[in-house]
């Protein structure tokens, strides 16, 4: 494992995790309005070599620390579908108490059951295909 040189945020041997975003330019519109994923000389996972390999390049601006006590199978679901649908909770104003519609309870859809119920107090509305999830 190495850090380049200019890295001052991780180190060797820090536990870190990273989304499906490889990189942005970080300077373009998107990029300086909170909307990293939407520029344009973005790199996705898809775009790169070991992706799914034991080890890989990537842009440390895209690298997360996982705190101490959060088990990696914990964190893991986080760094994609969780910040895909808290996201999408966040930029639509989710508030305390407000009302959310949940399609499907899958990766995604117990994610934002559980940003949106059980940190937001919101009450939530799913619909999903399983008899045996009604509740
Ligand atoms: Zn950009």
């Amino acid at each position: 494992m190495a850090v380049g040189s200019s890295v001052k945020s991780l180190a060797v041997g820090q536990r870190i995790g990273m989304g499906f975003q490889h990189s942005a330019c970080l300077s373009c519109h998107s990029c300086t309005h909170g909307y990293e994923q939407c520029c344009p000389k973005r790199k996705l996972l898809r775009h790169v070599d070991g992706g799914f390999a034991s080890h890989v390049v990537w842009d440390s601006r895209f690298c997360f620390p996982i705190p101490e006590g959060l088990e990696s199978r914990v964190a893991s679901p986080l760094l994609c579908a969780g910040a895909t649908v808290y996201s999408a909770l966040v930029n639509n104003g989710l508030a305390p108490g407000s009302r959310v519609g949940i399609i499907g309870i899958g990766g995604l859809g117990h994610l934002a059951l559980q940003f949106s119920a059980v940190r937001r107090r919101c009450a939530c509305a799913c619909v999903c295909k399983h008899v045996g999830m009604r509740r």
